[in-house]
């Protein structure tokens, strides 16, 4: 119910442009934002490589509104790949299709995600496009968006996708970009789906995570397992064991300022961890699911911040 609560919240216009612009927001968020300017994102991404962990840097943003709105959050994704190259930052980019004007203007969309994938796939070292997974109303869009974007000239290792575990329609997903050797980002899933296509009880997503986790570490291509759920990350760990999966063969993926014991402890045992480094004015939507997913944050974020 808290979780639900929280992302009505977080669809909340009014809310989210008061937050967003007074500094008691941007202090209250900076739990699991990274700040506000690529620079921030920068000093972040260089504290993660230092502990032995790859980044994935995400320009906070969703549902822009014109395609002026779509074209800066492209510039600003151009100048993140630029500042992978000049740090030589080991990172790559994940994005959402509504931030690159989906909603907008669907030919603008597609024009601009491929060309940041064109210049992902063509800087040295090879940089990649994750495509985020949004609410149900995206998810053939985007996997349809992913698939014609991977089938272009050049792009086959640069552009790969999220699937939700919590959508009941996600292991025939699974199949068909299985069969086009996309790269997939498993997670459990963020947004408010009805009970017609999402599993309502935490125990049937966990299942039905664990079951296509499997599937995905056993296709021999490089994927990315995103969750803070110690006892599936064990699953995991004990399924590659057994199944003779190379630690180098698949990663392991969390939020930037969650679990940050357990990420280190993967890297310790010689996992490979990539962590999620959101940054950006438009921090609202993400900082309230993020709330939402454990109510111990609430008081967390409320008790960092009376002591400061
Ligand atoms: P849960 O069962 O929610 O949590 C397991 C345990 O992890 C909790 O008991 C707690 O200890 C810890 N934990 C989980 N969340 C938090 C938190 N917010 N604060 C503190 N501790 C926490 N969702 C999408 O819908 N689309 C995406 O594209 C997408 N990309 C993601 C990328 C990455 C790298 C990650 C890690 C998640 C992404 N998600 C995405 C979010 C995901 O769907 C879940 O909402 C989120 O990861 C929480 O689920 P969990 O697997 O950690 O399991």
């Amino acid at each position: 119910m808290l979780r639900a609560f929280f992302v009505g919240l977080s669809e909340n216009a009014t809310l989210r442009s008061f937050a967003e612009r007074s500094s008691l927001g941007n202090r209250f968020s900076s739990r699991f934002v990274a700040g506000t300017e690529i620079s921030d994102a920068v000093r972040a991404t260089q504290a993660i490589n230092r502990g032995g962990m790859s980044v994935t840097i995400d320009n906070l943003g969703e549902n822009v509104t014109n395609p002026d709105e779509a074209r800066h959050s492209a510039q600003l994704y151009r100048q993140i790949l630029d500042a992978i190259v000049a740090n030589n930052l080991n990172a790559n980019i994940s994005l959402k299709l509504t931030h690159m004007g989906l909603d907008v203007d669907e030919k603008l969309a597609r024009e601009i995600v491929s060309g940041l994938v064109a210049k992902a796939a063509s800087m040295k070292p090879p940089s990649f496009v994750r495509v985020d997974m949004e609410g149900s109303p995206y998810t053939q869009r985007t996997l349809d968006f992913v698939h014609e974007l991977h089938r272009m000239a050049g792009n086959a290792n640069a552009v790969g996708t999220v699937i939700q575990a919590y959508l009941k329609r996600s292991e025939s997903d699974i199949e068909k970009l299985l069969a086009e050797r996309i790269r997939i980002r498993l997670c459990k899933g963020a947004y408010k789906e009805p009970p017609e296509i999402a599993f309502a009880a935490k125990s049937d997503v966990d299942a039905n995570y664990v079951k296509l986790m499997k599937v995905l570490m056993k296709s021999g291509i490089y994927h990315g397992l995103a969750t803070h759920d110690e006892n599936i990350i064990r699953q995991a760990e004990a399924f590659a064991r057994r199944e003779k999966i190379s630690p180098d063969s698949f990663e392991f993926q969390m939020l930037y300022g969650i679990r940050r014991d357990l990420q280190q402890s993967l890297v310790r045992h010689g996992w490979r961890v990539r962590v999620y480094i959101p940054f950006g004015s438009e921090w609202y939507p993400y900082f309230m699911r993020r709330l939402g997913e454990r109510p111990a944050n609430v008081f967390f974020v409320l008790r960092n911040f009376l002591r400061a």
